[in-house]
């Protein structure tokens, strides 16, 4: 006999996480059903990172983006909210500085205010950060912050369960079912840290079923709802961490080359992150390049290693741009997956009894509370912004945010999604 819960979430990551908080922050009865085990050993998720769960992660408010700068700000309020609500700090708010080949720069600094959120434009000459040297002038966004991928998910799960959310992990989805518009039949089997199944699988059925699966989506849902091509690439880079011992925290910083640039040289990516953490600043290389985003087919294949030159082009990079900084340490591997639809865009919709949120890319945790916001909005019957509809070209004009959700009728000739298998029960 199925389980009865107004909304499941499936996948507990900083989306879904965070989707539960705001269901259950209105009363709605919730529960989320995460294949991977509380607590990090075999974590290979995007929010639940593998073997090193890096602390340097940052919530950027620095943004040009029209359509993301109100997520931003309901991002930064609600963070706000989640620090009262479970009693301790999640964001160090340290402040940014992005410089470098960066088209948006300029935008940043006029558009971002207008949302109100603080970023200034700064003299590359300055001395205000007499420990970094810029590429160009900057801009400045005080509300820029170190956050801790793991810590800022654990924070978002005790708020959750204070909120009378429930939590199901070691549980994979293996297979749903659209019975209606209100009404989806999951079947979740309990695995252990491998992955493999370890009892017998039992059925929930919901009202509502909020899938927040990161690279895991098209796996599991790719039947059931008519998805944009989503691209899941693995980033693999050297981390570096470097010290001056120094009391004064370095802001996060964002600095952008172009491939073109002919100074590009040894850098192996054309975004480069610094973010402080407890015991200096960690360094590391995203966005496109040789160190970072090769698209996989199979987001649970093997990491492969990153490039043996990372390490060394990580400490180059420090010497000359954070010159008071010592390269103390650097992890060989830090391993993880991105999702990207289309032009970049989130996704975030609902057709019939099922949401989705997915592509967030290399920015889900700086949005994760307010992309749990709009899930809880799109569960009540209010839609999302139409550029992030599952069929933008359709909706666009018509859909305006806070509109309500077309009836949504399932995709009716594929109502059924199953994912492959757990490995056999070993009890
Ligand atoms: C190393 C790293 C650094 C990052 N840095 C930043 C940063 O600085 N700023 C920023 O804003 N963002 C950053 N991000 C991105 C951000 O963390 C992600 O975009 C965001 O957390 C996406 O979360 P998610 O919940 O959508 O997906 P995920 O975290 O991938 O969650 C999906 C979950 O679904 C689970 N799952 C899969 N299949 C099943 C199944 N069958 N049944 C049940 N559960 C299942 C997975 O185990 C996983 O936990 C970073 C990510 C990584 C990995």
């Amino acid at each position: 006999m199925a389980r009865q819960i107004d909304t499941l979430v499936v996948g507990g990551g900083s989306t879904g996480t965070a989707a539960a908080w705001r269901l259950a922050a209105r009363g709605v009865e919730v529960a989320v059903l995460e294949r991977r085990p509380e607590h990090p050993a075999h974590r290979a998720g995007e929010s639940l990172d593998a073997a090193l769960a890096p602390e340097g992660s940052f919530v950027s408010t620095a943004h040009s983006d029209t359509v993301l700068l109100p997520l931003v700000a309901d991002s930064v309020r609600l963070w706000r909210e989640l620090e009262e609500q479970v009693g301790s700090v999640v964001l160090r708010r340290v402040g940014g500085l992005r410089h470098g080949d960066d088209p948006a720069l300029d935008e940043v600094a006029v558009v971002a205010p207008r949302f109100g959120i603080d970023a200034e434009r700064v003299d590359p000459a300055g001395t205000r950060w007499p420990r970094v040297r810029l590429d160009t002038a900057a801009v400045w966004s005080p509300a820029t912050s170190a956050v801790g991928v793991e810590h800022a998910t654990a924070r978002l799960r005790v708020a959750a369960r204070q909120n009378a959310a429930e939590f199901r992990f070691g549980t994979a989805v293996t297979r749903i079912r659209v019975l209606g518009d209100d009404r989806a039949l999951v079947e979740a089997v309990p695995v252990d840290e491998g992955g493999a199944r370890v009892g017998l699988a039992e059925e929930w059925e919901c009202r509502r079923l909020v899938v927040s699966l990161g690279a895991w989506t098209t796996k599991l849902i790719g039947p059931l709802v008519v998805l944009p091509r989503l691209t899941v690439s693995r980033v693999e880079t050297a981390t570096l961490v470097a010290s001056d011992g120094s009391p004064e925290p370095i802001p996060v910083l964002e600095h952008r080359r172009s491939p073109r640039d002919p100074r590009f040289g040894h850098w192996l990516a054309p975004r480069l992150v610094a973010v402080p953490v407890p015991g200096g600043v960690e360094i590391s290389w995203l966005g496109d390049g040789p160190a970072a985003g090769r698209a996989v087919r199979d987001p649970d294949a093997r990491p492969a290693r990153p490039p043996r030159q990372a390490a060394s082009a990580l400490a180059r990079y420090t010497r000359e741009w954070l010159p008071s900084l010592q390269p103390s340490e650097t992890t060989p591997l830090r391993s993880s997956l991105h999702t990207v639809a289309r032009d970049g865009r989130f996704v975030i919709d609902r057709v019939g009894p099922v949401s989705v949120a997915v592509g967030f890319s290399d920015h889900g945790l700086t949005f994760a509370p307010a992309v749990g916001e709009l899930l809880a909005d799109l569960a009540e019957g209010i839609r999302a912004p139409a550029p992030f509809s599952l069929r933008p070209g359709l909706r666009a004009g018509a859909a305006a945010s806070g509109s309500p959700v077309a009836s949504g009728a399932p995709a009716a000739s594929a109502p059924v999604a199953s994912a492959p298998s757990p490995s056999p029960s070993r009890s």
